[in-house]
């Protein structure tokens, strides 16, 4: 093995995760660059307008980055001072980060074993009466199991804000991801499934949430005739709520019109490595590929492995080796509540035992479209060689 002085399986190192910048997003961005709003112009709704087409919503509102579209989620959603919020330890710290924002207290709830997606009977053994949302997260880019949620929504008069950072392109019951829940977030950071640089949208069907979330992206600030509260002067506008300054460029909306057009490539490609991957992996002893829930399409944003056995313990070592290989590995996520920040705040480690155990255990493999088929086949004997290798050492 490579990290043991050998020869490593590829010569240069494959990264988890990039984007594709082609000749015609590049043209894009140039063009919009010499028009004359390069920010609060028009190609902004154009973009938002093309995003609700493609997951078939009513509204889509375009953010600076996909954790400014879940703090003005949470604001639509009036999460306030005191307001518990139910979310997903497994997700990057940004799905909790936005209750913290509104002064509100996120409860982690744990997390279904073989899905990895939040567990509904958890969340529903966390609802109080000072419950005001659910913030599901569609790990990896397998969407939740809405139907459960959204049943303990309703019954409890909850607002689900989708964190579909991973998502883009997914479908859950024959249903695409963003048409559905009352709002979902998507982001646009190079690593996901397309990409405006930064970036970030909530999809929405609720036009009263569709109001909020453009008031809160300007600063609270409205110069709508319909939304002014008194009868104002030409060059008057109202202040009628503490916004921020959220905005998406026009140079970003018009990079991400572009990328849309190759999303369903781009989708397409992931699923057919993910297919490679769970092909090579489902016959090895100790490797366990990620389970699909029936009926339901992931966008496949990441493709994780867990280590299962004597192989389990060793997730460390499997990690380095792999990295020797020049195989770009990760690990998703630290759980939210065990980073240092929650644990000042009181939130206590082994509160989400599966959570917790799953973080132990799992491998991020490098998945994204512009990884050749070559690069696959390096990942999986890589896999394999590290891994048997770890076995012969456990005597299995
Ligand atoms: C990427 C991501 C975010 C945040 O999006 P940004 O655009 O980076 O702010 C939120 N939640 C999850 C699960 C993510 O992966």
């Amino acid at each position: 093995m490579a990290i043991f002085g050998g020869k490593p399986v590829r010569d240069t190192l494959l990264p988890y995760g990039s984007q594709w910048i082609d000749e015609k997003d590049i043209e894009a961005v140039v063009a919009t660059l010499q028009s004359d709003f390069i920010t609060t112009g028009p190609t902004i709704e154009r973009f938002e307008r093309k995003l609700s087409d493609y997951v078939g919503s009513k509204y889509a509102v375009a953010f600076s980055n996909g954790t400014a579209a879940l703090h003005a989620a949470c604001f639509a959603a009036g999460v306030t001072e005191g307001d518990e919020v139910i979310t997903t330890p497994l997700t990057f710290a940004a799905s909790a980060n936005c209750v913290l924002y509104m002064g509100g207290k996120p409860v982690f709830a744990d997390v279904d074993p073989n899905t990895y997606n939040i567990d509904p009977v958890s969340v529903e053994s966390l609802v109080t009466r000072r419950t005001k949302a659910i913030i599901p997260v569609d790990f990896t880019g397998q969407p939740a199991d809405y139907e459960k949620l959204q049943s303990i929504a309703s019954e409890n008069g909850l607002v689900i804000i989708e964190d579909a950072a991973h998502a883009l392109g997914a479908d859950s019951k024959g249903k695409k991801v963003g048409s559905f829940s009352d709002m979902t977030m998507f982001s646009f950071h190079p690593v996901k499934h397309i990409t405006t640089g930064e970036g970030g949208a909530i999809t929405t069907n609720n036009p009263v949430y569709y109001e909020k979330l453009k008031l809160f992206r300007t600063h609270g600030i409205t110069r709508d005739v319909n939304q002014l509260e008194q009868e104002r002067k030409d060059w008057e506008y109202e202040m009628q709520c503490l916004g921020m300054n959220y905005r998406l460029t026009d140079i970003q909306a018009s990079l991400g019109i572009s990328q849309l057009k190759k999303l369903a490539g781009f989708v397409e490609k992931r699923k057919e490595y993910a297919r490679l991957y769970t092909k090579a992996f489902e016959k090895m002893d100790h490797v366990v590929p990620p389970f699909q829930m029936e009926g339901s399409q992931s966008s496949w944003h990441l493709y994780i492995i867990r280590l299962k056995g004597p192989l389990a313990k060793q997730r460390t070592e499997v990690f380095q080796a792999l990295r020797a290989e020049n195989i770009g590995v990760n690990v998703h996520y630290m759980p939210v509540h065990t980073q240092p920040y929650y644990q000042r705040l009181g939130y206590s480690s082994g509160a989400c035992p599966i959570a917790e155990s799953i973080y132990e255990q799992v491998i991020t493999l490098p998945l994204f479209p512009k990884m050749t088929k070559g690069d696959v086949r390096d990942v999986i004997r890589a896999v394999k060689k590290v891994v048997t290798h770890y076995e012969k050492e456990a005597g299995v």
